[in-house]
């Protein structure tokens, strides 16, 4: 068995001693004579399970009981939509921060719902940068303030937290479990969980519980994330299987030594890859230095002309996924969790050596 090496930017690569344990699992959970993806959502050994991932990532996060952990459906998503309905009362306006492509979809969502004013736009840079805060035109009325963190497209992050004085919300999809995060600083944070979480088809709502209740009159109960934090994830039925696989992957985190440890080596992977694109001039990177992403990485040929033949050769030589996404084109490396240092060094060497002969 070859496992190659995929710089997919989601559904993303998933740890291997976790799909090694969900293999060896996969008949017989726990000499239960079912597989878990068998069994009800209701059944001790589920609720169990669920518990379980749910105290990991608390712990990994740090993370007080002030905040409700819901495991949802319907991708990041679903959530532009539920942010308003859950946070917006009638006549009220939400602030949005326009970073890049998620966050101009998530703007466009919000504005069904409710009132949208968009403090501040990097549309101008052709979102290479991350607006000053200094420079937010936000109401200090604002029900909310959100926020997209990394975009994922763009390769642009922020690597501070805004301040606010509004709850903040924010889509984390690409970046949560990169690294530690102060919660505390948030009243809700969102992802799809399909680049460090899990497979796709969760979606983790991480919510401050005073932000519970507040649902417009016509969100459905589905969207209301009361509904979900006072059914502990179950008023129908949660996505069972992704959810051990999530669980699995925290604990996987866990042993490594947590959010600490993977940030010292995301850093690494991210650091190596952008010296590498920096020392040449074959390769380019349009992100202002602060503003890197430290999980998308998108690159750029000298020669656009080369980059099918850059592609293709990439593939032969084991490393996957690397065009960058329809809107930009280019490349893109995302370089999640489970995309170990081995291979990022691999991608390397093999750019270095197509400049070498096609440079
Ligand atoms: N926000 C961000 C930052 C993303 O990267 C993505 C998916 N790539 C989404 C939202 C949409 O997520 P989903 O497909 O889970 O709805």
């Amino acid at each position: 068995m070859t496992r190659l090496y995929n710089f997919c930017a989601g559904p993303a690569s998933l740890p291997d001693p976790v799909l090694a344990t969900a293999r060896d699992e996969m008949l017989d959970w726990h000499g239960s004579g079912l597989s878990l993806m068998e069994m009800s959502h209701r059944s001790p050994e589920v609720v169990g399970v669920v518990q379980r991932a749910e105290a990991t990532l608390r712990e990994l996060l740090g993370m007080s009981d002030d905040y409700a952990v819901l495991f949802l459906q319907g991708g990041a998503s679903t959530q532009f939509a539920a942010a308003p309905l859950n946070l917006l009362a009638e006549g009220a306006s939400a602030d949005y921060v326009n970073t890049g492509q998620w966050s101009k979809k998530a703007i466009a969502e919000a504005r069904r719902f409710g009132r949208v004013n968009v403090v501040a736009s990097a549309e101008d840079s052709n979102f290479s940068t991350i607006p000053p805060q200094e420079s937010w035109q936000t109401d200090p009325g604002a029900a909310y303030l959100h926020y997209t963190p990394n975009e994922t497209i763009g390769g642009v992050e922020f690597s501070w937290i805004p301040d606010s004085a509004a709850p903040l919300v924010a889509d984390m999809s690409s970046t949560l479990l990169s690294r530690p995060l102060d919660v505390s600083r948030f009243g809700v944070i969102y992802a799809g969980a399909q680049k460090n979480i899990g497979p796709a088809g969760l979606t983790l709502v991480i919510v401050h519980r005073e932000l519970l209740g507040r649902a417009q009159p016509l969100c459905p109960t589905m969207l209301d994330w009361k509904t979900a934090a006072d059914n502990e994830s179950m008023y129908n039925t949660p996505p069972t299987f992704a959810l051990y696989l999530a669980g699995l992957v925290f604990e996987w985190l866990k042993e490594l030594g947590g959010l600490a440890a993977m940030e010292a080596i995301n850093r690494r992977k991210a650091g190596a890859l952008y010296a590498a694109i920096d020392g040449s001039d074959f390769y380019g990177n349009p992100v202002e230095l602060p503003s890197r992403s430290l999980m998308n990485i998108p690159f750029t040929l000298a020669d656009p002309a080369l980059d099918k033949l850059f592609l293709q050769e990439a593939e032969a030589a084991g490393l996957l996924n690397l065009k960058g996404h329809r809107s930009v084109g280019g490349m893109r490396a995302s370089v999640y969790n489970a995309v170990s240092e081995q291979a990022v060094a691999a991608l390397i060497a093999f750019m270095q050596d197509f400049e070498q002969r096609r440079g």
